[in-house]
């Protein structure tokens, strides 16, 4: 299962299933541009740059300029050329040492500035830097792996700065270096190859190093993707990928991105720097579990990224997680309507299988249970993904159904056109859809933006002859809402009626043609809401989510102590799996505090609760067969392996156990 991480202003984070990665926006640097050669042999542990850097001078770096670069294995070298200047370094919050250059003399703006550098960075492991003998992983937007000019944002914080350049890289024959959104050549030596991978756009640049092969497909752009296992189909893969593209670009406009780069990581490096994954610009970097099948909710996600964070920068605090998460995951639900319309609705409702199942109206529903809840407009810390990628997208999905879907995305292209430069503000975004839609939605605003909570009602109904009296009324905050009755008739057909509420008890005669036997409301969750069905299951797992969250925010201690509290005090009347989650995620804590027996054992105690959570099950087992694979116990990796493909199966195969334990067993 995967995370979507949005990194931003290098904001550092471990605990990642696949991040999104951003620089901020930025009174940048102007004109930066790179001719840097890599020389990496992984193995001697050496990853060798040289090269230099310029760039002209803005009025925040009239009197000094900061550029990072990662902490090398001997010494580093790094001039400026005929400008005198002083330097003195520091080291940053990411271990890597800045070096801060001021002046003499104030430079005049637009001043050209011309640094070399040397150095060997070896392979000290940092966030986003991984290195051994046959796999390299240096994201641009974690440690500095190559020097990283500093620029300084308009709420003062610093910022790595897009440049263009171009990169040379040389590997031993045997491995393959990919850059996204580059063109490149190639050029080959008895025993090394270099290739040169030019960027025209400005841009953060990662490279991954592999044993990797290409496949490539000839979509309305070209697609790649570089497998590290065999057993990958990267042409379906790509095929598909090309069709989600296509299809967000018929709705959310062009892409500025020469080609599509689908890039595998090994599982074991995911497991060990904490990342499942990112979305870069123009591709993304999967870990090997994720490429097995295709994943529409996934892709739709990390492609939508290509907008909502990458083409399009958010300016400001306020909105912002729903301009990136938000967004990129309404994009998801987009293509998941469009290409996998039967599972729309399990999306909305209770996840998407083989997704993180609390993106969803559960997993809202669940977290506000817990107590962690936040207006939209104002989402900190964690709750950018928690709660921006469950209620925000069901938020947006509305919104977008009031105005109508072709008003909605005619206004999102217009956004596109118009803030790809300078980025855009969440009051930028609300005005361009009002303006879109021709007239207020302040009300749609207030109520699912600026305030916490969900829509809860309760309904009744009379029928007297062909008149159907409803009565709805609304427990908690009022809302104005459009809403879809189902009406069910005794000989079992059915018509669905569009009504709209807005006061606290709204009373309503529909049209009838028969003797009703059921009404029901938002039969399709179209509206996130306090539904009948949902409500007692958020409210027992929201013992559960208040442990996951302290998780999320790297606070093990307290997120097993309170899972313990729990279990200690007993969960009377467990239906819904209570008991086992808590021991799952003890499992999961002491598996990352590296106590792999404390771990299998609260493992064996989850499979032993009465009441068991389903849509975890497969997960259990396969947490028991990954331990049992650590430790060459055969005999239990072959038993959890066969229990996580039936308890899979018994799922409708949301978790593809079956090609993800075949990894565990070669
Ligand atoms: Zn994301």
């Amino acid at each position: 299962m995967h995370r979507c991480y949005f990194v931003k202003k290098s904001m550092r984070r471990l605990i990642i299933l696949v991040c999104l990665l951003s620089s901020g926006l930025l009174a940048a640097q102007q004109k930066l541009d790179y001719q840097l050669q890599v020389q990496v042999d992984p193995e001697k542990k050496s990853f060798a740059v040289q090269g230099s850097l310029t760039f002209e001078t803005n009025a925040a770096s009239a009197d000094s300029v900061t550029i990072v670069i990662s902490k090398g294995k001997g010494t580093t070298q790094l001039q400026l050329r005929d400008i005198p200047a002083t330097m003195y370094t520091s080291t940053n919050a990411s271990g890597d040492i800045a070096y801060h250059w001021r002046f003499k003399h104030p430079l005049r703006t637009g001043t050209s500035l011309y640094f070399s550098y040397a150095y060997d960075r070896g392979d000290a492991p940092s966030f986003q830097f991984y290195l051994d003998s046959s796999f390299c992983m240096a994201g641009g937007y974690g440690s500095a792996w190559y020097p990283q000019v500093m620029s300084r944002a308009e709420d003062g914080t610093d910022n790595y700065t897009r440049g263009t350049g171009t990169f040379r890289v040389t590997t031993p024959r045997h491995l393959m270096p990919v850059m996204a959104a580059s063109t490149f050549k190639t050029t080959t030596a008895p025993l090394t190859q270099s290739f040169e991978f030019h960027y025209a756009q400005p841009d953060i640049f990662s490279l991954y190093i592999g044993n990797y092969t290409r496949q490539e497909y000839q979509g309305r752009l070209p697609f790649y993707t570089y497998c590290l296992s065999k057993t990958i189909n990267g042409s379906d893969i790509s095929r598909k990928a090309a069709s989600v593209l296509d299809y967000l670009t018929s709705e959310f406009g062009p892409l500025a991105i020469p080609n599509f780069s689908i890039i595998e990581f090994p599982e074991k490096v995911s497991e060990l720097t904490g990342i499942g994954g990112a979305s870069i610009l123009g591709g993304v970097v999967m870990p090997t579990g994720a490429l097995r099948e295709f994943n529409y909710a996934l892709f739709g996600h990390e492609i939508g990224h290509q907008w909502w964070g990458n083409k399009i920068l958010s300016k400001g605090n306020a909105g912002a997680d729903l301009l990136s998460e938000g967004m990129a995951q309404y994009g998801s639900l987009q293509v998941v309507q469009h290409f996998d319309s039967t599972h729309a609705i399990d999306y909305r409702k209770t996840g998407y299988p083989g997704y993180l199942r609390d993106q969803s109206g559960l997993g809202y529903l669940k977290n506000a249970a817990a107590g962690n809840d936040e207006p939209l407009v104002a989402l900190t810390g964690s709750n950018g993904h928690i709660l921006g990628d469950s209620k925000g997208f069901l938020a947006l999905e509305l919104l977008s159904n009031i105005t109508g879907k072709q008003v909605f995305h005619k206004a999102l292209r217009n956004i596109g056109d118009k803030y790809n430069h300078d980025g855009l503000t969440w009051k930028n975004f609300l005005q361009e859809i009002s303006a879109a839609y021709g007239s207020s939605l302040e009300w749609f605003y207030q109520q699912w933006f600026e305030r916490t909570g969900a829509p809860a009602w309760q309904s009744s109904w009379q029928q007297q002859n062909n008149t159907l009296q409803l009565t709805l009324t609304q427990k908690d905050s009022v809302y104005r809402l459009p809403l879809e009755v189902l009406i069910t008739y005794n000989n079992g057909a059915t018509t669905l009626q569009h009504i709209t509420i807005q006061e606290r008890t709204t009373q309503l005669q529909l049209p009838v043609n028969g003797p009703v036997t059921a009404v029901q409301i938002d039969p399709y969750f179209k509206v996130l809401h306090w539904d009948d069905s949902l409500t007692p299951i958020a409210i027992a797992q929201s013992k559960v989510i208040q442990v996951l969250n302290l998780r999320i925010q790297q606070k093990p201690d307290e997120a097993m102590a309170l899972a313990k509290s729990y279990l200690q005090a007993g969960i009377p009347g467990d239906h819904y799996g209570v008991e086992f989650s808590l021991y799952y995620q003890l499992g999961r804590i002491t598996a990352a505090q590296n106590k792999p027996d404390e771990a299998l054992a609260y493992y064996q105690h989850a499979l032993q609760s009465a009441s068991r959570a389903p849509e975890l099950l497969a997960y259990t087992y396969y947490r028991i067969a990954q331990l049992a694979a650590a430790k060459n116990d055969t005999a239990l990796l072959q038993w959890a392996c066969n229990n996580a493909i039936t308890a899979d199966e018994a799922n409708q195969k949301a978790d593809g156990m079956e090609a993800k334990t075949m990894l565990l067993k070669k």
